[in-house]
């Protein structure tokens, strides 16, 4: 029989980048043949996302566009993998005619089995049942062709229940990898000439390997804690396993990280000096109807305790604006806090009630848009000055860069990362994409650092 293609869309975070990528894996070892163009596809996939209605919206008019296909393929397989298929569930064969499977986050082993019964017998499938043990463990995830970056996924769902956010609903409770897994993955990794390594979960900090299962049944298991291993032993093994690779992580939570992670970066030179500490609002009001479970004052001595530790240790944040009550007062202690950290850079959204959280059930969404999108300019244009505050201490340093590729601007350019995760653009000389050298910055832009290579 001819071999089966496949078409991937992915929507969303690192988290859905590395669950796409363990879908080809899957689909690949059974003999499916992955295709960039969406015309040549027998099974569409798109991998999809729920955190803002945004990503929702725009995701179902991506479906609609994709519909006319169908009239060229009687046959062709439409999957709605991911986070959106965990809140639509089967209503989505209603929304979408053209839909024929449904999977969520934990059913990706069962695509080549439920793709071969569509196409022999015809018909619609949904899995959106959460398994307490599916890590993917054992599947090593298909990567780009560039060899420079690899995400590796520690951990799965989420347990913190902040107020307005739908993950944990989406992608269950959490549970984390086998580290033996995670630690042979990087290794794997870096005998295939990858250079970095990102360790993602939407809360890496709360990592906790006891055997596996969900971290919420681990009062349940007998031999408890001399088994534990934690995130800032995890990254420890990881440094140690690999230490030629660079290694970043990739969502901390204010308050599960601990001091022996910042010690355990300071130890490593190749675990890179950035944290991502979402904060989400500076004002306690804001951060208690968040369930956020640390104070503006907490947050602030765990900012100083990083910079006393790592003097040049790079800060980015999540902040969201106009969540519900959100007062004048309360905005100006969100960009007073901003003002007090200065972050390398942040991600900033407007509050999007979601279906299913808190938020949405109890509170009020009384902040209006012309409100929200004035806060959220107010906050982006914070956020600009101290980019480029933070970007021009670089000025006259020398640093060390990964080069990532060729620069948009010019192709006599290349575009790297600083241990900061900063964007560094320099001249090529006779460096390699690939190559860690060392740059010399000379200039820099309210985002991107300009240097020469040393
Ligand atoms: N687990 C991380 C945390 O909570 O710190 C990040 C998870 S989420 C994938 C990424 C960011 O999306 C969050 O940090 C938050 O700023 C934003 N976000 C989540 N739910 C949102 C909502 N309902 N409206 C607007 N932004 C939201």
């Amino acid at each position: 029989m001819e071999k089966k293609k496949y078409y991937i869309e992915n929507y969303g975070c690192q988290m859905n980048i590395s669950d796409s990528e363990i879908v080809c894996s899957i689909l690949d070892n059974e003999g499916f043949i992955q295709t960039d163009l969406i015309q040549n596809a027998n099974i569409i996939l798109i991998n999809t996302c729920s955190i803002r209605e945004k990503s929702e919206k725009k995701i179902l008019l991506r479906i609609n566009q994709i519909k006319y296909l169908k009239n060229y393929k009687k046959n062709l397989i439409i999957g709605i993998l991911g986070c959106m298929a965990e809140i639509f569930k089967k209503k989505f064969f209603k929304i979408n005619k053209i839909v024929n499977l449904i999977l969520g986050p934990d059913s990706y082993r069962e695509l080549p089995f439920l793709i071969k019964k569509i196409l022999n017998q015809n018909g619609k499938y949904i899995n959106t049942y959460f398994y307490n043990n599916e890590t993917y463990s054992d599947i090593i995830p298909k990567r780009k062709k560039e060899k420079i970056t690899a995400f590796v996924t520690i951990m799965r769902g989420c347990d913190n229940m902040c107020t307005f956010c739908v993950v944990p609903f989406t992608r269950g409770r959490e549970k984390s990898r086998d580290p033996i897994s995670i630690l042979k993955e990087c290794e794997f990794l870096f005998q295939k000439g990858f250079k970095e390594i990102i360790l993602l979960g939407q809360n890496v900090d709360s990592y906790f390997w006891y055997g596996g299962g969900l971290k919420k049944n681990f009062n349940k298991f007998s031999l408890k804690n001399n088994t534990i291993i934690n995130f800032p032993k995890l990254l420890e093994l990881v440094a140690k396993t690999v230490p030629f690779m660079r290694i970043r992580f990739w969502t901390s939570n204010p308050n599960q990280i601990t001091l022996n992670v910042l010690n355990v970066m300071k130890k490593y030179k190749n675990i890179c000096k950035h944290i991502h500490l979402p904060v989400q609002s500076g004002s306690n009001k804001i951060l208690s109807l968040m369930n956020r479970k640390y104070s503006r004052e907490e947050y602030i001595l765990l900012i100083n305790q990083i910079y006393k530790i790592l003097p040049n240790c790079s800060i980015s944040c999540d902040i969201i604006t106009g969540f519900c009550n959100e007062s004048e007062k309360d905005h100006n202690e969100t960009l007073n806090l901003m003002n007090y950290v200065k972050y390398n850079f942040s991600y900033m959204f407007i509050y999007s009630p979601r279906k299913l959280t808190y938020a949405f059930k109890k509170f009020n969404d009384n902040v209006s848009l012309t409100i929200k999108k004035r806060r959220l300019t107010e906050i982006i244009n914070l956020q600009r000055k101290h980019s480029y505050y933070r970007l021009k201490k670089s000025i006259g340093k020398i640093q060390e860069i990964l080069i990532e590729g060729i620069s948009k601007k010019s192709i006599n350019y290349f575009y790297g990362r600083n241990s900061g995760n900063d964007i560094v653009i320099f001249n090529k000389k006779n460096s390699k994409i690939g190559n860690l050298i060392k740059v010399k910055i000379n200039n820099c832009t309210s985002a991107t650092l300009i240097g020469e290579i040393f």
